[in-house]
């Protein structure tokens, strides 16, 4: 018997799965979908930041563009460590294509624009 929070609405039931994919607690049927996912096959949507140089900030801010399985989170956001983007860079393009062989890839979430040097620097 598995004991989960369902993470799909804000009510946040909490549920218990057993091997058999019996589901108790959740409160509608996608609770229950939710949690034979998380129970066989868990995956989340990704989100980090990576280094970029002249923008304005210094990290720009990426998601997964779908879900990866959880137990590669941890790997594929330290694939960015590595990683410098140069701007501009818009909201969408692709930063880093097929994560670890999943066919997902981390996408910008924001635009950032090149900004003009200052003193003849860029951050
Ligand atoms: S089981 Fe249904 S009602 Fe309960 S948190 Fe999940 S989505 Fe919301």
């Amino acid at each position: 018997m598995t004991v989960l929070t369902c993470i799909v609405c804000p009510k946040g039931c909490r549920m218990r799965i057993d091997g058999t994919m019996a589901v108790r607690g959740n409160g509608c049927s996608r609770g229950a979908d939710y949690a034979v996912k998380e129970f066989t096959n868990p995956t989340r949507v990704t989100t980090s930041t990576v280094r970029i140089k002249g923008a304005a900030f210094a990290r720009l801010p990426v998601k997964t563009d779908r879900d990866i399985p959880k137990d590669a989170v941890f790997k594929a956001v330290r694939l960015l460590d590595d990683l410098t983007v140069n701007a501009p860079v818009k909201c969408g393009d692709i930063i880093l294509p097929n994560i670890l062989n999943t066919g997902a890839n981390f996408v910008a979430t924001r635009t950032l624009l090149k900004e003009a040097p200052v003193n003849g620097v860029l951050k």
